[in-house]
């Protein structure tokens, strides 16, 4: 039985769940892992999570399709790019194929969870691992814990008709050069205060340049952007340090293969952004979200669209990718994940 929740006016925020899926890592190899009802985690002062910030996460989703299918989306790249990550911070690898599973197996464990279809909502889906071993010397952990918890979540930004603001902040990408390709709670730590800072100014969030030259477009804290040209050509940024975004991916293969759009991942200088025609965010949480307007001191750009709603282009590229999830329009081979 579906839980009897207001979905639609569901925010994005944690809702304890019936079970997460926990893993000990510990004298070099991983246990088998089992579901638990117990949502604490208790480590010891001394952490390595604690003390020097080891750890890591991923946020993935599933849904319900027009058929009633469970389904959840390309959990094989949040796999490798948590791999990915962990090899970063020195951290092992919870293997590929055993991440796919536990993720399934959360999602059953939780699947009166899973919102109904047409709701807007879906079940948030949370893996994370942290170094749980002590260590006082700055070196690695010994011990980690790999976690997966599930929670039911709406929307994320609340842009309304006129989509959400974006400022250039003073700040340099939070991340330290060379680890902005990882998803690591090091980096979110590090953006909390220019965030706050762009929501007390009225932004929904930063746009960041790159530290190196601050000309370039990157990301902002928590999603990856695209721009549409004026000859609707989907453009997105190429940066090794930006997040490699699943959603952002997704959409510019959307973009050339089910829309017959010209698409272009290369270095977009900022000056070149007034030129565009349309500008969104893209992520798990962010879905696909329209951009009004970015500030950069006194320079305003705003987007042809802004108050008539979201732009053509990007209001296509969301419904092929929703429907794509939703189970309304083939999804390419692999990209959909049954729960059975
Ligand atoms: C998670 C994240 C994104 C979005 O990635 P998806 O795989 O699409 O969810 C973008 N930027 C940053 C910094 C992120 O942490």
């Amino acid at each position: 039985m579906v839980k009897d929740i207001d979905w639609a006016n569901l925010g994005f925020g944690y809702v304890k769940t019936d079970y997460r899926f926990v893993a000990n890592y510990k004298n070099g190899a991983w246990d088998e892992g089992q579901l638990s009802t117990d949502e604490k985690v208790v480590i010891n002062e001394c952490a390595g999570v604690l003390q020097y910030a080891q750890t890591c996460f991923e946020g993935m989703k599933a849904y319900r399709t027009v058929d009633n299918k469970v389904v959840c989306f390309r959990p094989d790249l949040n796999a490798k790019r948590m791999a990915d990550t962990a090899r970063r911070l020195v951290m092992p690898v919870f293997p590929e194929n055993r991440y796919v599973e536990a993720v399934l197996k959360t999602i059953k464990a939780n699947i009166d969870w899973v919102p109904p279809y047409g709701t807007g909502a879906a079940l948030y889906l949370r893996p994370y691992m942290f170094g749980s071993g002590i260590v006082i010397g700055v070196k690695p952990a010994q011990e980690f814990q790999f976690r997966i918890f599930a929670t039911p979540v709406g929307a994320y930004f609340k842009g309304g008709a006129n989509g959400v603001a974006l400022r250039v902040p003073d700040f340099d990408r939070a991340a330290p050069r060379g680890t902005g390709h990882v998803k690591a709670g090091l980096n979110y730590a590090m953006s909390l205060y220019p965030i706050q800072e762009a929501h007390e100014h009225g932004y929904a969030e930063n746009l960041y340049l790159d530290s190196a030259t601050r000309t370039y477009v990157e990301e902002t804290g928590g999603a990856n952007v695209i721009f549409i040209t004026k000859d609707n050509v989907v453009v997105t940024p190429k940066s090794n340090t930006i997040l490699p975004s699943v959603t952002r991916r997704s959409l510019m293969y959307v973009a050339e293969h089910y829309l017959g759009l010209k698409v272009e991942e290369r270095a977009i200088p900022f000056e070149e952004i007034s030129e565009f025609k349309e500008c969104a965010l893209c992520g798990t949480a962010a879905v696909l979200s329209p951009v009004g307007r970015i500030d950069n001191k006194e320079q305003t750009i705003e987007f042809d669209y802004n108050n008539k709603g979201i732009g053509e282009i990007s209001k296509k590229l969301y419904d092929t990718l929703l429907g794509i999830q939703m189970g309304l329009i083939e999804a390419p081979e692999g990209w959909i994940r049954e729960i059975e």
